[in-house]
């Protein structure tokens, strides 16, 4: 039996600890399919190719929150600058700068988290912890005015392997207690967003704030 988009959503948010966001991850969905979800009062919707948000975003209603998933371009910053509320895969100091110059334009401050590496997979993008710790104590990311870090985006590798899911997953967590040290006034690191929908339990119990989930509220995706 297939269950409605609905009836996902509700089956997901009933299990969610009251600290835990959600972002429906809408990627190759159509907007009737969001719509379904907004109107359960779901506003939280992550795309991972910003010219699929930007056509998103222009059909929906204006009180919705955009996140940015996947990884960005930076020649590509500039199209969602204007109302991308959060992006979860910052993982260069280049791209914050692109970031920061294009949020000016519309004079905002765009929050972004900084994408570490957890997997074993080459596949995942991202940064060491030691990276990330040198671009938050650079004297260049103090002189951004435009761009907050609030937090770290993780994603573990695709495996059967639950106990090496925790360990990425505790990884983030740690790296995460670390930078919360580092004191700027472009960073406030209150979010880990790490769990999908075949791992977001353990991530959960392991210490995410902001889980991303896509299948298991609008089923399948289909890339044909
Ligand atoms: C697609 C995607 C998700 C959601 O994946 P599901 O397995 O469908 O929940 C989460 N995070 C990122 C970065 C993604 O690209």
């Amino acid at each position: 039996m297939t269950m409605s988009i609905q009836e996902n959503l509700q089956h997901i948010k009933s299990s969610l600890p009251e600290h835990v966001t959600l972002v429906a991850v809408s990627k190759t969905k159509p907007v009737s399919d969001l719509m379904e979800a907004y109107d359960d009062g779901q506003r939280i919707f992550g795309e991972n190719k910003i010219q699929e948000m930007v056509e998103k975003e222009a059909q929906m209603p204006k009180d919705i929150e955009w996140h940015m998933i996947g990884h960005v371009q930076r020649n590509k910053v500039k199209y969602m600058a204007e109302f991308v509320s959060l992006i979860h895969g910052v993982d260069n100091l280049k791209l914050l700068k692109e970031i920061d110059k294009q949020a000016h334009k519309h004079d905002r401050t765009i929050n972004c988290l900084l994408q570490i590496k957890i997997a074993d997979e080459d596949s995942k993008f991202g940064m060491s912890s030691k990276e990330a710790q040198e671009i938050l104590q650079s004297q260049e990311f103090s002189e951004l005015k435009n761009i907050c870090i609030v937090g770290v985006m993780g994603m573990a590798t695709f495996t059967d392997d639950e106990q090496q899911i925790k360990q990425e997953f505790n990884r983030l967590t740690a790296i995460w207690e670390q930078l919360k040290k580092v004191e700027s006034e472009n960073c406030n690191l209150k979010t880990v967003s790490m769990g999908m929908s075949g791992d977001y339990q353990i991530a959960i119990e392991n210490g995410s704030t902001m889980i991303r989930l896509g299948s298991s509220i609008f089923g399948e995706r289909n890339y044909d």
